[in-house]
């Protein structure tokens, strides 16, 4: 191993958009994620739309809805 070809690995907080936040590791010193363990369908059971960048929208306008 040597340490110094590794970037430095730290705690990171991540914040989801639900607003829930967690502590992990990673190289990075924030992250946002959209969905995480607490707000994730998988999880809560709940059916969650996520439109990222409008795209649902665009597809309304193409198709006249
Ligand atoms: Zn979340």
């Amino acid at each position: 191993m040597k340490p110094e070809i590794h970037p430095t690995y730290h705690v990171t907080t991540v914040t989801c958009a639900c607003g829930n936040s967690f502590e992990t590791g990673s190289v990075k010193q924030a992250l946002k994620v959209d969905v995480c363990s607490a707000c994730h369908p998988h999880f809560t059971g709940v059916q969650k739309f996520v439109d990222a960048g409008g795209r649902v929208d665009r597809f309304k306008k193409k198709y006249g809805l």
